[in-house]
């Protein structure tokens, strides 16, 4: 049953992206049509012509990546990860405009944004090594009156079971990833640049996953929403069993061999 309701979530969360596409892809053509007849009633040529030319360009791309996307969705097999991927990046904007201007809460769009992400870039087999693996969290996880400084040293955390840094490092002992917690956007790229990795696990809000994932591109990226409980970047959850199902999926394993079920903080995790 439970499985059942993840996935209706997830379908419809995935519909809300496909539908925003398709409306972008609704106005622009509603826009070509009215530079068309501007131009037959001879309001000024050059200009509309122009702009006709730049709508025309941005409906066929748009067209051919909701294409791709749909194809991708559909066949599974015959269009690259790559390919669809770089064409859910290319739509996101548009999405997120026309959210914007119907007054439409922007997380919508980007939560349906990161399904539709992972479930693409899960569907690329990768055999990762633990030491290939980053894990990113934020800092917001970490309790506040917590008086250890884990941004500098993750390993400077006492595994008190308070916060979910607790079950991440229950996780990383189990499977022997980097994990990094960061302060900011600017200190999680740059971590991905010191570090090197072939996979990324992160952890974040979804603006910042969202800018994230894209950024980082052609890197494989696997985003996990935290939950905000007591408001945003206070004191923060995720739920460990996501954030292991993305490991396994870079690990290319099936079988879980950590984490006591349904725990969102990962106490007793540690020993
Ligand atoms: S588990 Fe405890 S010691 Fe570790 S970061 Fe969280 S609150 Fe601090």
């Amino acid at each position: 049953m439970a499985q059942k309701g993840v996935s209706t979530v997830s379908r419809g969360r995935k519909r809300v992206f496909l539908g925003f596409s398709i409306i972008a892809l609704f106005v622009l053509f509603m826009a070509a049509l009215a530079l068309l007849y501007m131009i037959s009633k001879g309001r000024p040529q050059l200009l509309a012509w122009g702009l006709l030319i730049l709508v025309g360009v941005v409906l066929v791309f748009l067209s051919m990546s909701i294409l791709s996307l749909t194809g991708a969705f559909i066949w599974n097999k015959g269009i690259p990860r790559g390919i669809a991927v770089r064409a859910v990046a290319s739509i996101f904007p548009f999405s997120l405009r026309l959210a914007k201007m119907f007054g439409i809460d922007e997380d919508i769009v980007r939560r349906s944004f990161l399904q539709v992400h992972n479930e693409l870039a899960k569907r690329e087999e990768t055999h990762l090594t633990g030491q290939e693996i980053l894990v990113l969290a934020p800092i917001c996880l970490q309790k506040a009156d917590c008086r250890y400084k884990i941004s500098v040293e993750v390993s400077n955390c006492r595994r008190c079971g308070r916060c979910p840094v607790n079950g991440l490092l229950a996780l990383q002992d189990e499977y022997g990833f980097h994990l990094a917690v960061s302060t900011g956007g600017t200190r999680a790229r740059q971590l991905i640049k010191d570090l090197k990795p072939k996979g990324v696990v992160a952890i974040a809000c979804e603006r910042d996953l969202a800018s994230g994932i894209q950024d980082t591109r052609p890197l494989k990226v696997l985003g996990v929403t935290n939950d905000r409980p007591r408001g945003p970047c206070f004191e923060t959850e995720v739920n460990l069993a996501e954030v292991e199902e993305a490991l396994l999926n870079l690990l290319g394993k099936q079988e879980s061999i950590s984490l006591p079920k349904g725990n969102m903080l990962g106490e007793g995790a540690s020993s």
